[in-house]
């Protein structure tokens, strides 16, 4: 049995010991993250959704189609915040668009996740399991011979490259940092430029929530997960381990980064103006060259604060 999930998801730790739980309860399945195919646009219109959602959307079809079934869970709250509407209604997109292509229910283990504690988390892995295993194949792949699940990876330290190198702090939604097609390439265009890349990946989400909670009345309690997310990480990257620079990766069309945006840029103006900050949106139709002008210059200017 092939199983679905898309790796967009998991840059979230809770999807992360999902996929260890699927493959600890179905030893006889294989987990695909991305479909081989270039994922295409789906038959029934986007909208005007942000890229990443749309990334979201091509993948769980594409996947769909080369797997015997998918795990697309309903994200409505992880870590006890609200994830963005988008993720609500995720599975009920990929469902109108397969049903419209197809003429058929699509193979999905959809159930709704809500979780803010250890005892949520571990409901929701059973729910997934449950509807997983209500589905053809489901039965045979859990048959196959048991094996425990593969032990957790921990919480490591934010990636260090080469600590003699100055590092660029990469801040934004966790799918944005670790999709290519989605961050145009930028850690590889700061890491060709001599620096290290630094991301919030490996940083708890408490330790990011309790820094935001310190400033999230600056404008509002912002209380969207993804926006407390980005919130700590920028003053975990410009106060308690300051980078030589920051940029904030943010999607076109998002409403959290439209409003976060703002509220960085004041908390900079006030707090941290001696890390260099820049915003770059991405889209479906950015250019490399655009995003590449862009990196250097600010390079450039990072390099102009450490020689001024
Ligand atoms: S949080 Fe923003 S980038 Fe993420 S899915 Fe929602 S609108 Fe898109």
């Amino acid at each position: 049995m092939i199983v679905g999930l898309p790796g967009e998801l998991l840059g979230f730790p809770w999807a992360r010991e999902l996929e260890r739980r699927l493959e600890a309860a179905f030893p006889g399945a294989r987990i695909r993250r991305a479909p081989a195919r270039a994922p295409a646009a789906p038959p029934l219109s986007e909208g005007d959704a942000c890229y990443p959602y749309k990334r979201m959307i091509r993948s769980a079809l594409g996947l769909l189609a080369e797997s015997d079934a998918l795990v697309l869970p309903r994200l409505l709250r992880l870590d006890g915040h609200l994830m963005c509407p988008n993720f609500r209604a995720l599975p009920d997109i990929v469902a109108l668009n397969w049903r419209r292509l197809h003429g058929e229910e699509p193979p999905m283990a959809a159930p709704a996740v809500e979780v803010a504690d250890g005892r949520d988390a571990e409901a929701a892995f059973e729910a997934v399991i449950r509807e997983l295993r209500r589905l053809p194949g489901g039965r045979r792949a859990e048959a196959a011979r048991a094996q425990p699940p593969r032990p957790a990876p921990g919480t490591a330290p934010p990636r260090a490259e080469d600590g003699r190198r100055r590092a660029i702090a990469l801040v934004g939604h966790p799918y944005i940092l670790s999709t290519p097609a989605l961050h145009k390439g930028v850690p590889d265009l700061v890491r060709r430029a001599g620096f290290r890349v630094v991301t919030p990946e490996g940083l708890p989400f408490r330790t990011l929530d309790r820094l935001a909670r310190d400033r999230d009345y600056y404008a509002k309690v912002l209380y969207w997960r993804g926006a407390r997310e980005c919130l700590g990480a920028f003053r975990h990257f410009t106060e308690v381990r300051p980078a030589a620079g920051l940029i904030y990766l943010i999607a076109f069309n998002c409403g959290v980064d439209a409003l976060l945006r703002l509220e960085l840029a004041a908390l900079h103006k006030d707090l941290a103006r001696r890390v260099p900050f820049m915003v770059l949106v991405v889209d479906e139709h950015t250019q490399h060259e655009h995003v590449a002008t862009r990196v250097e210059a600010f390079l450039d200017i990072v390099d102009g604060t450490a020689h001024a």
